[in-house]
């Protein structure tokens, strides 16, 4: 158990191992992001949304975004998580009641990893280690996570404005059948071709 703060805010907050039962794994990747979350809570007084009530748009697909979807309930399927494979540790939260937003953008002086672990890490992922190394880049990896978990999330992240629009609202639609293939194919994204609905995957036949 991490005592991340005593701030009433932080009450409700998942623990980081559920984000960790929900990802597989527990890594670096994973704790930055249970930090963002943390710092967004604070900064815009966010809560779990069940809904659509909070939005995030990432700017990386990377461990980060399975802590975001566990801890803010930001999920790839209810249209309030938006992925830019963009390489880039940066998160906006948005708050649709009250239109408040922030980006948090990873501090490059705290991305500075320890250099023992930076010159283990492709041989323990290319499977060039031996087992002595990969037992030594575990420990680091584990003292580095605990690290990650136990810093104020403001020495992490700089906070900066979301530049980002914010998305509609996700749109439900009607099905209707596709024309070519005869399964069924949400109305929105059916164009109509002389007529009839044609689904995309047929229409990229
Ligand atoms: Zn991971
Ligand atoms: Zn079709």
């Amino acid at each position: 158990m991490i005592i991340i703060s005593d701030k009433a805010y932080n009450i409700n907050m998942k623990d980081f191992n559920e984000a960790v039962a929900f990802h597989g794994h527990t890594c670096g990747g994973l704790a930055m992001g249970y930090k963002a979350c943390e710092l967004a809570i604070e900064k815009l007084g966010l809560s779990f949304s069940e809904d659509e009530e909070v939005v995030c748009i990432t700017e990386t697909d990377s461990c980060t975004v399975d802590a975001i979807q566990v801890v803010l309930g930001c999920t790839a399927g209810k249209g309030n998580l938006f992925i830019n494979n963009w390489g880039k540790n940066a998160f906006s939260f948005y708050r649709r009641d009250n239109d408040t937003s922030i980006r948090l953008v990873a501090n490059p002086e705290f991305m500075n990893v320890n250099p023992e672990m930076a010159e283990l890490r492709p041989k323990v992922f290319s499977g060039a280690a031996t087992q002595e190394e990969i037992d030594r880049f575990h420990t680091l990896s584990h003292m580095w996570i605990d690290e990650i978990l136990n810093m104020p999330a403001e020495k992490m992240y700089l906070v900066k404005e979301a530049t980002e629009p914010l998305p509609g609202h996700a749109r439900i639609y009607n099905n209707v059948t596709c024309s070519v293939c005869g399964e069924q194919v949400a109305e929105g994204l059916a164009p109509v071709i002389d007529g009839k609905h044609v689904c995309i995957p047929c229409l990229r036949k």
